[in-house]
């Protein structure tokens, strides 16, 4: 079994999607093992988003997930990384394909509803950066 993290994004949260993506995230074979409601620092969304410092999109990336409340879960299951990246769709919505999170709920390529880790190493880190105590 495998680990990843995923965020529900301030969008979603704010239209109370929160109870329906997580439907989606169970009827598609995933476990949530921890999750919390919060609303983060832009300090703390400027660490998060590190990778993504020297994009031109890193400032207003890091204003809006620190804008209003997310939900950060541990998901669970076999190759859970890569099938939640499935599960979301595409990270612009208008190209995510039928039947993913982002293509149902997402609003734009900066509003699109969900975060999720994209390899072994960074959703070690991102588990950790939420859950570790
Ligand atoms: N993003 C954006 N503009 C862009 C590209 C990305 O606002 O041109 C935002 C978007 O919310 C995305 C996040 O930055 O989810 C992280 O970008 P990444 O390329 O890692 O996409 P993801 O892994 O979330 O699909
Ligand atoms: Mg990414």
């Amino acid at each position: 079994m495998e680990q990843t993290l995923s965020i529900i994004k301030p969008d979603a949260v704010e239209r109370n999607l929160d109870k329906e993506i997580k439907e989606m995230f169970k009827n598609n074979g995933f476990s949530i093992l921890n999750e919390k409601k919060i609303q983060i620092e832009k300090s703390e969304a400027e660490k998060f988003y590190k990778v993504h410092e020297t994009k031109p999109f890193y400032n207003d990336l890091c204003a809006y997930l620190s804008s209003g409340p997310i939900v950060v879960m541990i998901l669970e299951k076999d190759n859970a990384i890569l099938a939640n990246r499935e599960l979301m769709g595409a990270t612009n919505p208008v190209e995510a394909q039928e039947g993913t999170i982002r293509k149902k709920y997402g609003i734009s390529i900066d509003k699109n509803s969900v975060h999720g880790s994209d390899s072994v190493e960074n959703a070690k880190i991102e588990i950790d950066f939420f859950f570790k105590d």
